[in-house]
């Protein structure tokens, strides 16, 4: 669907994440011969680490994770690095029209619980993860903006029964940064911001330490079945196991498993990262917070400035994955700076880099066990939220597997996934989605 590059595990991602994090983890090496495992894991991201871990340690179960790249090579060791709510497509109100308060508010809680289990994790296992902030901040890039953030602050008070602050123009300059397009903002009461990589790298650090065995460059190229057996094909060797879990998101081929064939849908973002920023240059913006933020358009922004102070600011990332798209892109970012931090304008970007996010056809999160294929499991579609869902996920996802409960994961993420109507078009829903957002941008 893409440009080939986008797969390519030889070509370096070029991320600032990459090249900050330290070395790669240790005792990840590829699968050599045939061997057998409980549950064998396809991708090494948040989810499949997750899941992995809590196999391991609270099931005690024997477990394999395959990894095409490396640990955190998809989209967890290059995101944005927002620990924040998220996983479904649908705003809270569109859960609540589709499945009823009930949902909607299990949804919510649900993705409070996500937040809570990474620190939980980072603070129990002693991650170095760089976390910094409480909250998400938000700011309106035009005045109208200011009604929908207080519809939606009215939204969060309905459903989730928490406040968020509304702040006025002056407030947020004073609280977040100062600059010529900032019209009021709201500060979301959860989240924090975090380096994305080392928190995959330590996840898989702690999948290790739990017992799990992680293979890096071991892409699973085939897939057979032996009396209710399942077989994972890499290059130098197979995994059999009873029970696989699919955790490939957004990197998924669609010949991987027929069942998800047709249903997926990757979209790109882009990211970019600047050098350090001076005192002086902080202080030309009044740059005030340590809380990662993302502003109200259609076609948003979502950044964060590092405790090294590099800002990290991310957006759309195309349609197409080439390298020249991505220096498209990597140019819209830069104006972007531009427009929102003018003082910034000629601050380098020192790295540049993409990654597929993962979309679905009704626009929710996907948990489950293949009807017609039992022991095969998946967990995807974070729909570019994924941070802190797909680390609850892979654990819910992991109860499933073990046959301990399934009871606290909500209806809608329970639902079948649905084949897009005409998969070879899918991506037409990418551009109908790009074109809305650049109309209410332009008109609203
Ligand atoms: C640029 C960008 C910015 C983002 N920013 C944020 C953010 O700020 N906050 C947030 O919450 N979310 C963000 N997201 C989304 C978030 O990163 C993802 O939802 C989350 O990382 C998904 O984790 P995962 O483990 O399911 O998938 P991934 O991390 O993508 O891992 C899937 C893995 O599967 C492997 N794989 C695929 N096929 C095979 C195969 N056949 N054999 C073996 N391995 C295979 C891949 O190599 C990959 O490593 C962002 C995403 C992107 C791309």
């Amino acid at each position: 669907m893409y440009h080939r590059i986008m797969y390519d595990r030889q070509v370096p991602v070029g991320s600032y994440w990459e090249a900050s994090a330290g070395g790669p983890v240790a005792g990840c090496d590829s699968l050599e011969g045939d061997v057998t495992a409980d549950v064998a894991i396809i991708g090494a991201g948040y989810t499949g680490l997750s899941a992995a871990y809590h196999l391991a340690s609270v099931d005690q179960l024997d477990v394999r994770v395959l990894e095409a790249g490396a640990p955190g090579w998809g989209a967890s060791g290059r995101n944005g690095g927002h620990c924040c709510f998220g996983g479904a497509g649908l705003e809270p109100h569109e859960i609540k029209k589709r499945f009823g308060e009930q949902v909607a508010k299990a949804n919510i809680a649900t993705q409070r619980e996500s937040i809570e289990l990474v620190d939980e994790l980072a603070t129990t296992h002693g991650f170095e993860i760089d976390k910094h902030g409480s909250g998400e901040l938000c700011f309106a890039h035009k005045p109208a903006a200011m009604t929908h953030l207080r519809d939606e602050a009215a939204m969060w008070k309905a459903l989730g029964g928490f406040d968020c602050e509304l702040m006025s123009a002056q407030a947020f300059k004073e609280r977040g940064f100062d600059g010529p397009n900032i019209h009021g903002g709201m500060l979301f009461p959860f989240g924090f911001g975090l380096h994305p990589m080392k928190y995959a790298r330590s996840l898989a650090g702690l999948a290790l330490s739990a017992g799990a065995v992680v293979h890096s460059q071991s892409e699973v190229k085939s897939w057979s079945r032996e009396q209710g057996v399942h077989r994972l094909h890499t290059d130098r060797g197979s995994v059999r196991a009873r029970k696989v879990l699919i955790a490939t998101n957004g990197f998924t081929l669609d010949d991987l498993h027929p069942a998800l064939s047709g249903t997926l849908l990757p979209g790109i973002s882009q990211v970019v990262a600047t050098r350090e920023l001076t005192e002086d240059e902080l202080a030309a913006h009044n740059w005030q917070t340590e809380h990662p933020l993302y502003d109200t358009r259609a076609l948003f922004s979502y950044l964060q400035l590092t405790p090294h102070r590099r800002l990290v600011l991310g957006g759309g990332g195309g349609m197409s994955g080439s390298p020249r798209s991505s220096r498209f892109w990597e140019r819209v970012l830069r104006r972007r700076i531009a427009t929102v931090f003018p003082e910034w304008n000629n601050v380098e970007v020192t790295h540049s880099w993409r990654g597929f996010f993962c979309l679905t056809r009704d626009r929710l999160t996907h948990i489950g066990e293949i009807d017609n294929d039992p022991g095969v499991f998946y967990s995807l579609a974070y729909h570019g939220n994924g941070v802190a869902m797909a680390t609850w996920s892979g654990r819910a996802v992991a109860g499933m597997i073990s046959g301990r409960s399934n009871a606290r994961i909500p209806d809608s993420m329970r639902q079948p996934l649905q084949r897009f109507a005409v998969p070879a078009l899918r991506k037409s829903d990418v551009y109908w989605r790009y074109g809305k957002r650049l109309v209410a941008d332009f008109f609203q």
